[in-house]
C-alpha cells in the first residue's frame, strides 16, 4: 500500500508565508532603496549647490580685490564638504587657483559655476569648477540600502516567527491531536471522548466545529450500536427460542409427543456408558400394540392415531418423571428406557403398563369406546452390550410375546432371560387375527 507522506498544514503554510516574506522583503527593500536613492541624490545635488552659492559671493569679492589668500581659504572651506573632491577657481584675468585631491577627479563629475562680479552680477569675474565625487553618493546609497534591507528582514523574520508560532500552537497541535484521535479510533472504543488540549486564550473556531461534529457523530453511532445490540439480543433470543423449538421438534414425535428414533440413537449410547461406568442397572422395554393394523382397517387412520396418542399417554403415566423416557421406535412400536432399574423391576413396570393398557378405554365419536392390548419385551443391560444387542434382545422377547399369544410381558420372570434361549422361534405361534374389541361406554 502506498503511504502518502504527511505534510502538516501548519508547516505548509509556514513555508508559503516564508516565500511571501522573502518576496516582500525584496520588493519593499527595492522600493525603499529607490526612494532613498532619489532623496540622497537630491540632497547631494542640493548640498553641492548650497556650498557653491554660499562661497561664490566671497570668491567674487576675493577675485575682484585680487586676494589669492582669501581665495585659497575659500577653496579650503569648500573642500570641507567631502563630496567635493577637487576645486578649480579661474579668474577672467587668467589666474587659476586649485585645491583638493586630483586623483579623485577621473571618476568625478565636473560642475561649473560662474562667479558673478560684485558690482554687476550679470558679468562674471571667473568660474568655479567643482569636481564632485559620486562614489560617496554610492556608498551612502549602499549604506542606506543595507539598513533598509536589514530593517525589513529583521521585521519580517519577527513577523514570520510569530506567524509560525501561532500556526503551530493554534492550528498544528489541535489538528495533530484530532488526526491522532481519528487514526487510533476503533469500533470498540467509539465512545472514547475526543478532548483537545487547548492553549490558554483559545477561542471557538473551525477546529471546535469539527470536534463538535465528531461528538455528534459519536453519539449517533453509539445510539445506533445500542439499537443494533438490542436488536441483535432480541433476534438472538428469538433465534434461541426457535432453535429450542426446532431441536424439540427434531427429537420429538409429532403425533404422540414421545421422543423419536433420532434422539434414541443420540442418547442411548451415553445412557449405556453411564450405567456401565457407575455399575448401575439399565433396562429397556420394547412394546407393540397388538393387531393395530385392524384398528386402522376397521375404524380408520384417525382413530388409529388417537389410539397411538392414548397408548403413549398410558405409558408415560407409569414411568418416573425425569428418569425414564419413552421413544416412538416405529409405527406402533415404543421403547421405554428405564435407567437404574433391574430386570425384575422392569418386568413389574412393563406388567403394570400392560394392565393399564388393557383397562384403557379409548372413546370414539359414536359413543363407543375401544379397548386394545399390547405386547412387551424386556431386556436388561449386560456386560459388553451395545445399543444394538440390547435392543435386539428386547425385540426378541417382544417377538416371543407376540408369538405366545400377545398381551403379555416377556420374560415373565427375571430368571428366564437367558442368552441361549433358542426355542423362541420354535415355540412361535402364528397369531390369529384378533380384532380390537369394542365396548359400549
Ligand atoms: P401385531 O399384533 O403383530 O403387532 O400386528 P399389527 O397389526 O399391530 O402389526 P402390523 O405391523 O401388521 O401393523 C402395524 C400398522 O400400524 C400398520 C400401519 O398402517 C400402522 N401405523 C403405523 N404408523 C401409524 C400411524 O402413525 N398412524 C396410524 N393410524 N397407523 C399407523
Ligand atoms: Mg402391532
Ligand atoms: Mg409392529
Amino acid at each position: 500500500m502506498n503511504v502518502t507522506p504527511l505534510q502538516s498544514i501548519a508547516s505548509l503554510l509556514i513555508r508559503r508565508v516564508f516565500k511571501w516574506v522573502i518576496l516582500c522583503v525584496v520588493a519593499i527593500s527595492g522600493l525603499q532603496a529607490w526612494l532613498n536613492y532619489r532623496a540622497i541624490e537630491h540632497n547631494f545635488n542640493m548640498t553641492v549647490n548650497d556650498v557653491a552659492h554660499a562661497h561664490l559671493p566671497l570668491l567674487s569679492v576675493a577675485i575682484w580685490d585680487i586676494e589669492p589668500q582669501t581665495i585659497q581659504k575659500q577653496i579650503k572651506l569648500i573642500l570641507k564638504n567631502t563630496s567635493i573632491a577637487y576645486v578649480v577657481i579661474r579668474a577672467n584675468t587668467g589666474q587659476e587657483f586649485i585645491g583638493g585631491d586630483a586623483s579623485r577627479t577621473p571618476n568625478g563629475e565636473h560642475i561649473m559655476f560662474d562667479i558673478p562680479s560684485p558690482i554687476d552680477a550679470a558679468k562674471p569675474v571667473g568660474t568655479a569648477e567643482f569636481v564632485v565625487d559620486r562614489s560617496m553618493l554610492k556608498n551612502e546609497l549602499w549604506r542606506s540600502l543595507i539598513i533598509v534591507v536589514l530593517g525589513v528582514l529583521v521585521l519580517s523574520i519577527f513577523i514570520f516567527l510569530a506567524v509560525a508560532a501561532i500556526l503551530r500552537r493554534d492550528l498544528e497541535r489541535p489538528m495533530r491531536q484530532l488526526a491522532d484521535f481519528v487514526k487510533n479510533l476503533q469500533a470498540n472504543k467509539i465512545s472514547t471522548r475526543l478532548e483537545l488540549e487547548l492553549e490558554p486564550g483559545h477561542v471557538y473556531n473551525e477546529i471546535d466545529l469539527v470536534v463538535d461534529g465528531f461528538h455528534t457523530m459519536q453519539s449517533s453511532i453509539e445510539k445506533h450500536i445500542a439499537n443494533q445490540d438490542a436488536l441483535v439480543s432480541e433476534r438472538t433470543r428469538q433465534l434461541e427460542t426457535a432453535m429450542q423449538t426446532l431441536k424439540q421438534l427434531s427429537i420429538t414425535d409429532g403425533l404422540t409427543g414421545c421422543y423419536n428414533r433420532l434422539l434414541f440413537n443420540e442418547r442411548m449410547p451415553a445412557e449405556i456408558q453411564r450405567a456401565v461406568r457407575y455399575g448401575r442397572d439399565l433396562c429397556v422395554v420394547f412394546c407393540d400394540i397388538d393387531f393395530f393394523k385392524n384398528v386402522n382397517d376397521q375404524y380408520g387412520h384417525a382413530v388409529g392415531d388417537k389410539v397411538l396418542v392414548s397408548f403413549a399417554q398410558s405409558l408415560e403415566k407409569e414411568l418416573r418423571a425425569e428418569v425414564d423416557w419413552v421413544v416412538r421406535y416405529g409405527g406402533e412400536e415404543f421403547m421405554i428406557i428405564l435407567p437404574e432399574t433391574g430386570l425384575k423391576a422392569a418386568i413389574d413396570a412393563a406388567t403394570r403398563i400392560r394392565e393399564q393398557v388393557e383397562l384403557m378405554a379409548i372413546s370414539l365419536a359414536d359413543g363407543y369406546s375401544l379397548h386394545i392390548t399390547a405386547s412387551f419385551g424386556v431386556a436388561e443391560l449386560r456386560a459388553g452390550d451395545t445399543v444394538e444387542t440390547l435392543v435386539h434382545r428386547a425385540d426378541q422377547w417382544l417377538y416371543f410375546s407376540k408369538s405366545h399369544g400377545r398381551n403379555q410381558v416377556q420374560p415373565r420372570d427375571d430368571r428366564d432371560d437367558r442368552d441361549d434361549r433358542d426355542d423362541r422361534n420354535d415355540q412361535r405361534i402364528v397369531p390369529e387375527i384378533h380384532p380390537a374389541t369394542l365396548s359400549e361406554l
